[in-house]
């Protein structure tokens, strides 16, 4: 379903060979399968086993060590970044389902590999081109790796907390302050947001006045910086990703991205990391699913496998169906974000441009970029808390064994809770949505999807007419959310899942003309979602903003 034919000649020209580069991506993409499908049996026996601290260092897990030099080994480390700095600049698609491969293997390896490209891409973005140059092919070799060190104690879902300083000296910059809950704490490479020491106390409490700080652990003199690994987490999941606090003792650091916009530039970063984290929810729940279904057929109760009782075959119906829901919207926003930088490599390349092509190029980009703020918070909420419904449901088919300590599915479920909460929780993503919508971006994702559902043929007609009237109905519900901006916020949740369910039914419906096979897949989507969104519509449209007096007049029953 994908264009490669114009994505290739935008970004690389008319001469490209469009197929030997589909071959290409196949090729890393049955490498990526191969070396995974070898550690996935060594990360479910060291699941247990944490990443530990000594001496200040920390140490990953034997297994984690072992299935990263075999991807480093096979040149799989920070894929999206550009071949003059000795990486591949593979599309944000084929990155992504590389990491749900590494997910469904080892959820705790995927934040570690996740995290690298991720700080590559956010310092190819936004560094200098020395800092370029010294750090990006140490990134594609696999030398070093990233962390992102936003979260302090009082500074977690709200940014606008953050206190650790940043000061200028004679136009050197060092850090002071201390971070919690960060992934991969021991990496070589920091990438930190911290308050400007000028503008501190003006600033204080919003996201005004932070840049964003490259700090590595060792400076460019050989000497070690002022960067200190306080301690590990103990979690109840994804063991082997290291989880720390990190101190910054007057360390020094780069200025990355323009200094007080450094929000902005790590919004690039998190919204890259979303799209990961989605694929790390995809990943797992797939993981799930596939011992589900397994264990289904060789199970037998009352003289059948219990997979042929028809409430079993709905559960593991329900669990494919949002599997595949949280894959298509998944997709949908990784082909976009594709599309956008194929057509920004294709304005860099024709500097002859008419003026009118260049004005209507620009138009593309900004409506497609309306789209992916809007998609990539929907599809981290969605993968995410689908990721959890589905590993929760298949420790359900595995009954009693489900719940025993060595059950592979409680493993997966324990590993994909923190997927619905790091990167910003779902609420967050919810609340992030509905600002977009708020903004106007339904508009021009309706066009699309009305444009999308009138192209569809044959027997998937009558289906694309529900969605075309879901779309109506959430337009009609929507008017009710202008009344107060709290009861807004209150409704976020069945917002974000109206508009869900008509963009993953349009897009499972275009899946299905293109495989036939998928039919049922799509048409089940559309019968189950367009009663649910009926269901949210009303919901909708029936309250107010009474309704937040009401829940906590219910919550204080229990006070
Ligand atoms: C294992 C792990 C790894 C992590 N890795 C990193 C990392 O590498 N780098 C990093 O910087 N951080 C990292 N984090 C931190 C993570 O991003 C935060 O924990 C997360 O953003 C939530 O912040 P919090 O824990 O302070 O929760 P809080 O912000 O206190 O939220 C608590 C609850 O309140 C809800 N809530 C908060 N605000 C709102 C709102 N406006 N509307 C509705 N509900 C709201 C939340 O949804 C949540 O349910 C990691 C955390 C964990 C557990």
């Amino acid at each position: 379903m994908v264009d490669w034919e114009a994505y290739y000649r935008h970004r690389k020209g008319d001469d490209v060979d469009v197929e030997a580069e589909r071959a290409a991506l196949i090729g890393v993409l049955e490498t990526c399968a191969e070396i995974c499908q070898e550690i996935e049996p060594e990360a479910r026996k060291g699941w247990n086993q944490p990443a530990e601290l000594v001496d200040g260092e920390v140490v990953q897990p034997p297994h984690i060590r072992a299935a990263y030099e075999r991807i480093r080994d096979a040149g799989l480390i920070s894929l999206p970044i550009r071949e003059k700095y000795g990486g591949f600049e593979l599309p944000t698609l084929v990155c992504n389902i590389v990491l749900q491969m590494v997910s469904r293997a080892d959820a705790g390896l995927m934040t570690i590999l996740g995290l690298q490209a991720g700080a590559a891409e956010d310092i190819q973005k936004y560094a200098s081109e020395e800092l370029c140059q010294r750090y990006l092919p140490r990134f594609v070799s696999g030398e070093v790796q990233g962390a992102m060190d936003l979260t302090e104690p009082q500074a977690g879902s709200d940014l606008g907390g953050i206190l650790t300083r940043a000061s200028e000296e004679d136009g050197r910059f060092f850090l002071d302050g201390e971070k919690i809950f960060i992934t991969n704490g021991g990496a070589e490479i920091h990438l930190v947001l911290a308050r400007d020491d000028d503008t501190f106390e003006k600033s204080k409490g919003t996201t005004k006045g932070l840049s964003l700080f490259l700090c590595p652990r060792t400076l460019p003199d050989g000497k070690r910086n002022a960067l200190l690994i306080e301690r590990l987490e103990h979690k109840m999941g994804i063991h082997g990703s290291p989880t720390a606090v990190v101190r910054f003792e007057h360390a020094e650091a780069f200025l990355m991205a323009k200094k007080g916009e450094g929000f902005k530039a790590m919004l690039d970063l998190m919204n890259n990391a979303r799209l990961g984290v989605a694929a790390q929810g995809v990943g797992i729940a797939e993981a799930a699913l596939d011992l589900a279904i397994r264990y289904s057929k060789e199970r037998k109760q009352f003289g059948i496998p219990i997979g042929d009782q028809p409430l079993m075959k709905n559960m593991l119906a329900r669990m494919v169906l949002h599997l595949e829901g949280s894959r298509a919207l998944l997709y949908r926003c990784a082909v976009l974000v594709d599309r956008n930088r194929s057509l920004e490599m294709y304005m860099e390349r024709e500097p002859d441009l008419s003026d009118a092509e260049r004005s209507e190029l620009e138009r593309m980009l900004e409506r497609n970029q309306v789209r992916i703020r809007l998609l990539t918070p929907l599809a981290k909420y969605l993968a995410t808390e689908t990721c959890d419904q589905i590993t929760r449901s298949a420790i359900q088919v595995h009954g009693g064994i489900g719940f025993m300590a060595e059950s592979e599915v409680a493993k997966l479920h324990l590993d994909g809770i923190i997927t619905t909460i790091y990167e910003g929780t779902s609420e967050i993503q919810v609340s992030f949505a509905l600002k977009e919508i708020g903004k106007g971006a339904l508009e021009i994702v309706f066009e699309q999807l009305s444009k999308e559902l009138g192209a569809l043929s044959g027997d998937l007609v009558p289906y694309a007419d529900k969605v075309r009237a879901g779309i109506q109905r959430i337009i009609k519900a929507s008017a009710a959310l202008l009344q107060d901006f709290s009861y807004a916020l209150l409704s976020s949740k069945p917002v974000a899942d109206m508009v869900v369910d008509v963009i993953v039914a349009t897009e499972l419906l275009k899946q299905a003309q293109v495989d036939p096979q998928r039919f049922d897949l799509a048409a089940s989507w559309v019968n189950r979602k367009m009663l649910d969104l009926e269901m949210h519509a009303e919901r909708v449209e029936s309250g107010g903003v009474d309704r937040i007096a009401r829940c906590e007049r219910i919550v204080s029953l229990f006070e």
